[in-house]
C-alpha cells in the first residue's frame, strides 16, 4: 500500500484525543485525527433512546448492550456505545467522533484535592485546583441545574427521592454539575424544543442538549482549519522506524464493520488517545506483531476506578415511587469519603424504565485495594486482564453497608432483579491506568522508550480517582498537552 506522510497524529477523539487536537491546532500545527467510529454529526445518523433502540445504538452487535433491558435484536452497525466483556468484568465504552463524551451520563465532577494529591504526589495540586481544573470545566461546558427546576421538574423525582432517602439514613448529598446543557433541559420540560434527556436518551447518544467533545473542543479545533477527521479507520497497530517516527497500518471500515480499504500512515508524532482499553491493546498487540519498544510499566496499575453497581427496590412505594419519566441526566450524588471503614461516593442514577418501577439505581465509586493488569494474549489476539472478585470483594462489603443503611432508615430491599441479585461487580463504565503517568511514561506523556509518542488518555491514571473520571483526564490532557508542546512541538 501506498504510505501517506503525516506531520502529527491522534489516535483516538476522546477527551484525552480531543483536547491534544485543540492546543495542536491553535499553535497552527495540522493534525489528523483517526477514529474507528462514525463521524456522527456528518453521518446524519440519528441517536436512540434506551427504550426503543435502533441500529445506532451499538458497535457490531446484534442484540443490544445495556446493563440492564437487553430484549433489542440489532443489525450489525458501526453504533455509539461498546462492550468489552472479559471473565470477571464488563467494560462499557463510546464509538465515534467524541468517543465516551457521546455515549456518558455528562457528570463532571472534580476530584477530592486529597485524593488527587494521593493518587498523583508528584503533580503539583495547587495549579491543578487553581488552573487545570477549572480550564477543564470551562471548556467541557460543566454547568448545574436549578435548584427550582429540580424541585419543580417531575422529571427528577428519582433524584430528589434519592437525596431524601440518603440524608434521612445519615448520608451526605452533593450537587453534581454536568456538561448536559440545563438550559437546553428546562426548554424540554416546557416542550420549546426537541427532547433528549428528557425523551431517555443517554447511554445510546443523545441528540440534542449534551455539551459532548464535537460541540466543545473538537468544535473549536475545526474552526482553527487545522484539523483533518478521519472516522471509521480503525488503527490496527503502529511499528517504529529506524528514524524514530511511526508506520500506522489501518482498516477502514465500513458501517458494518468490514474493511473497505487498507492504508499506512507514517507520522512523526504519534499522539495515542484510544482511551485506557484501546491504547493498551495498540501498545501490547503493537508489540506482539512488530517488535514495538515496551516498557515494563505498560498493563501495570489498571483499575475500574472503584466501580460498582447497585440499587434498591420499593423506593418510596407508599408515597408515589421514583416517577415514571426520568430525566437520563444524573444531577445528585452520596459523599462517603470520609469513612475509613466504608469509603465510597455514589452516583444516584436514573433509572428510565418509561414506567414507575419504585427502584433506586447507584453507581458506587470506591478505592481500590488492589491494582488489576492487563496483557496481550497472542495466540487469540486478545487483552487479558487480570481482575477477579477478589479486588471487589471490598466494593461489594460498601454496597452491603450502603443498602443495609439505607434500607434500614426508609424501608425497601436490594433490588434482586437487576444485576446479579443486586450487585453489580462486574460492570465497568471508568476502565483507568494501564500506561501510567510518571511509570510508563514521564512527567507528561511521553512513552518510555520512543522519542515521539505521547499518551494522553485515562490509562494515565493509576485505577482510581474517587470520582467520574472525565474531567479529571481532560485536566491531565491539558497539563501534558501545555507542556509537551512547549518542549516538542515549537
Ligand atoms: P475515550 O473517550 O474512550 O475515547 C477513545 C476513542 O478512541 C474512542 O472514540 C474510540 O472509538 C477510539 N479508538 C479506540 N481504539 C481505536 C483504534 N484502534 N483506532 C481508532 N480509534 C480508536 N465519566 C464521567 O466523568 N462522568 C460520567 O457521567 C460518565 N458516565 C459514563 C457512562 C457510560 C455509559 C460510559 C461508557 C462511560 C461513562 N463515563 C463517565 C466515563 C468516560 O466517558 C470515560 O472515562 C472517558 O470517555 C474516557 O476518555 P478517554 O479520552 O480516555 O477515551
Amino acid at each position: 500500500a501506498v504510505i501517506i506522510e503525516k506531520e502529527v497524529v491522534i489516535i483516538g477523539s476522546g477527551y484525552g484525543g480531543s483536547v491534544a487536537a485543540l492546543r495542536l491546532c491553535e499553535k497552527g500545527i495540522p493534525v489528523t485525527l483517526l477514529e474507528m467510529g462514525l463521524d456522527w454529526e456528518k453521518s446524519g445518523e440519528k441517536f436512540s433512546p434506551m427504550i426503543s433502540p435502533g441500529h445506532s445504538a451499538a458497535w457490531l452487535k446484534t442484540r443490544t448492550i445495556a446493563p440492564f433491558l437487553n430484549l433489542f435484536p440489532l443489525k450489525k452497525f458501526t453504533g455509539a456505545l461498546d462492550r468489552l466483556d472479559f471473565e470477571h468484568i464488563k467494560i462499557w465504552l463510546g464509538r465515534g467522533v467524541g468517543g465516551g463524551s457521546l455515549v456518558n451520563g455528562g457528570m463532571a465532577v472534580t476530584p477530592k484535592k486529597e485524593y488527587f494529591q494521593e493518587i498523583f504526589p508528584s503533580l503539583d495540586a495547587e495549579k491543578f485546583y487553581a488552573h487545570y481544573f477549572p480550564l477543564a470545566n470551562q471548556e467541557l461546558g460543566a454547568n448545574t441545574a436549578s435548584e427550582d427546576f429540580l424541585k419543580s421538574c417531575d422529571f427528577y423525582k428519582f433524584n430528589k427521592v434519592g437525596e431524601q432517602e440518603a440524608e434521612k439514613a445519615g448520608f451526605k448529598t452533593v450537587r453534581v454539575p454536568n456538561v448536559y446543557d440545563f438550559k437546553y433541559m428546562e426548554q424540554e420540560y416546557r416542550n420549546e424544543v426537541p427532547r433528549s434527556a428528557l425523551a431517555g436518551e443517554v447511554i445510546y447518544g443523545n441528540n440534542h442538549g449534551k455539551l459532548s467533545l464535537d460541540k466543545t473542543y473538537l468544535k473549536k479545533a475545526g474552526a482553527t482549519g487545522k484539523l483533518e477527521i478521519l472516522e471509521l479507520h480503525r488503527v490496527n497497530s503502529v511499528a517504529q522506524n529506524p528514524d524514530k517516527s511511526y508506520t500506522l497500518d489501518i482498516s477502514i471500515i465500513n458501517t458494518a464493520g468490514e474493511e473497505v480499504e487498507h492504508k499506512l500512515i507514517r507520522t512523526k508524532k504519534l499522539v495515542l488517545s484510544a482511551g485506557t482499553m484501546g491504547s493498551l491493546e495498540l501498545l501490547l498487540k503493537s508489540n506482539a506483531l512488530t517488535q514495538f519498544p515496551l516498557d515494563k510499566h505498560i498493563g501495570q496499575q489498571w483499575g475500574n476506578n472503584g466501580n460498582f453497581m447497585t440499587g434498591r427496590n420499593f423506593v418510596n412505594t407508599f408515597s408515589g415511587g421514583t416517577g415514571a419519566q426520568q430525566s437520563t441526566i444524573p444531577v445528585g450524588g452520596i459523599d462517603h469519603w470520609h469513612d475509613k471503614k466504608h469509603p465510597f461516593f455514589v452516583e444516584i442514577a436514573p433509572l428510565p424504565m418509561g414506567m414507575d418501577v419504585a427502584t433506586s439505581l447507584y453507581l458506587m465509586v470506591n478505592k481500590l485495594k488492589k491494582y488489576g493488569d492487563v496483557s496481550y494474549n497472542a495466540q487469540t489476539s486478545k487483552l487479558r486482564l487480570n481482575w477477579n472478585e477478589s479486588h471487589t470483594a471490598h466494593m461489594k462489603d460498601n454496597a452491603k453497608y450502603f443498602l443495609r443503611t439505607m434500607n434500614k432508615a426508609n424501608g425497601g430491599t436490594r433490588s434482586h432483579l437487576l444485576f446479579h441479585n443486586g450487585f453489580g461487580a462486574d460492570i465497568c463504565y471508568h476502565p483507568l491506568g494501564g500506561i501510567v503517568l510518571g511509570k510508563a511514561t514521564d512527567q507528561f506523556g511521553r512513552l518510555n522508550g520512543h522519542q515521539n509518542l505521547y499518551v494522553v488518555d485515562g490509562s494515565l491514571i493509576p485505577g482510581t480517582i474517587g470520582v467520574n473520571p472525565f474531567v479529571t483526564i481532560t485536566a491531565i490532557a491539558e497539563y501534558c498537552m501545555e507542556h509537551v508542546i512547549k518542549e516538542d512541538f515549537s
